[in-house]
């Protein structure tokens, strides 16, 4: 899914009882340790052009990077800790294991299919990418239902 939507997920479904931005920033992070870095690289330098960057042009730290953020098992290790710690920011987490979740299907093999188990399996599906409409309408669709919720819900309880 496009970042903007894993922000909005994250912070409906995890930043609702603490830490919003919080929630809403680690339903991002997958995607701007890997290509929101590369955004920012490439604006620095002058040479950032729209759209989707071609797999030729990709400088080779992005795919680490993408691979870390992108591992249920990273971040389910990560997180575990964290809950040791401090039980509501790991809460707020979660936001990050559901934007691999959401990743899984919807990106196929030919531009970075999700590394869901890595470093244990190199298991990857060619899922349909999220750019077609039919996956990203209703993606629009479920956060709108999502958020609206969350409003009914807060009015409610003041
Ligand atoms: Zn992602």
């Amino acid at each position: 899914m496009d970042t903007f939507s894993h922000a909005l997920w994250g912070f409906g479904l995890f930043g609702f009882r603490r830490y919003p931005k919080f929630a809403a920033l680690m339903g991002a992070m997958p995607d701007l340790i890997s290509f929101g870095a590369l955004f920012l690289l490439r604006v620095i330098e002058g040479n950032y052009t729209w759209g989707k960057p071609a797999l030729s042009t990709l400088p080779a730290w992005i795919y680490p990077a993408y691979t870390v953020g992108h591992s249920f098992v990273v971040a389910f290790v990560v997180i575990g800790l964290m809950a040791v710690w401090r039980k509501e920011i790991a809460f707020a987490m979660l936001a990050w294991p559901f934007h691999i979740l959401l990743d899984f299907p919807f990106h196929s093999l030919d531009y970075f299919a999700t590394p869901l188990l890595w470093p244990l399996s190199d298991v990857k599906v060619d899922g349909i990418p999220w750019s077609h409409w039919y996956i990203w309408w209703p993606n629009l669709a479920g956060i709108v239902i999502l958020l609206a919720y969350r409003y009914k819900q807060k009015r409610r309880i003041l």
